[in-house]
Formats: C-alpha cells, sequence, structure tokens
C-alpha cells in the first residue's frame, strides 16, 4: 500500500511531522484513528485538553482543499466532536482552531483540526 508520505502535492511538502506520525515513522500519543484520519495530543498543549485530527490524504492548507474533498473537512470536525463526546466534556464545550499558512501560525503544512478543551478558554473573537 502506497504510504501517504509517498504522495507528492505540488512543490509542497508532502512529508511533513504528521505523515510521519501516521505512517508510525515517530510516535505520537494516538487517541482515535480510522481509515480517513488520525488524532494524537499535541506535544506542546495549549489547554488541559489539545488534541489534533488530521487527514491521511495529504492536504497542506485549507486553501488547497478541493470540493471533492470536502467531506474529509467535516469529518474532521465530527470526530472532534465524537471525542468530545466519548471524554465528556461535550456539554461543558471546547474550541475547534485551524490555523492556515503564515498569519495564521501554521507551522505544518498537513491540515490539522487542533481540539482545545478541558477549562474556560476565554473569548475568542
Ligand atoms: P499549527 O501551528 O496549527 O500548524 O499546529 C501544529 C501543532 O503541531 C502545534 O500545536 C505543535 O505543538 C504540534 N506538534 C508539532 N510536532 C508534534 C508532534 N511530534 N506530536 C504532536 N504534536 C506536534
Amino acid at each position: 500500500m502506497m504510504r501517504v508520505s509517498q504522495l507528492h502535492f505540488g512543490n509542497k511538502m508532502s512529508d511533513t511531522i504528521f505523515h510521519k506520525i501516521i505512517d508510525r515513522r515517530i510516535p505520537a500519543d494516538i487517541v482515535y484513528e480510522d481509515e480517513h484520519l488520525i488524532a494524537f495530543r499535541d506535544i506542546a498543549p495549549q489547554a488541559p485538553v489539545h488534541v489534533l485530527f488530521v487527514p491521511k490524504i495529504t492536504i497542506p492548507t485549507l486553501n488547497d482543499v478541493q470540493p471533492g474533498q470536502a467531506g474529509i473537512v467535516g469529518r474532521l470536525a465530527i470526530a472532534a466532536a465524537n471525542y468530545a463526546k466519548a471524554q465528556g466534556f461535550a456539554e461543558d464545550g471546547y474550541r475547534i482552531v485551524m490555523n492556515c499558512n503564515d498569519h495564521g501560525g501554521q507551522t505544518v503544512f498537513q491540515i490539522h483540526l487542533h481540539l482545545l478543551a478541558g477549562a474556560p478558554l476565554g473569548r475568542f473573537g
């Protein structure tokens, strides 16, 4: 089976640290996985709960999502909500964030949803 890291996306990096986690080339604290996506704890948590939801297909930024790939963005959000329900903090609430490019603060160029929870997070926006 072709590894996700073998896929190429224009001249953008298609072997990020998240591809290495998907391929089990580096370890991560994985909390959920299915055929479409993987979720693992952020190495530098910004809240008591900080989990990243990452698709297995290569998509560097939100700008690169094609119309036919809209479903994976929904899957990331639903997986995050399901995780919140399973962990018992869905009713207390949480925040999901997707950074894009330089001004958005994106540092890993494989799209990912941040799930932040576990305490009041303050106003945003
Ligand atoms: P972003 O800045 O939106 O691209 O988010 C990238 C996130 O990946 C940051 O919150 C980092 O702390 C996190 N991160 C980087 N390397 C790892 C890793 N090896 N395992 C888990 N999280 C990581």
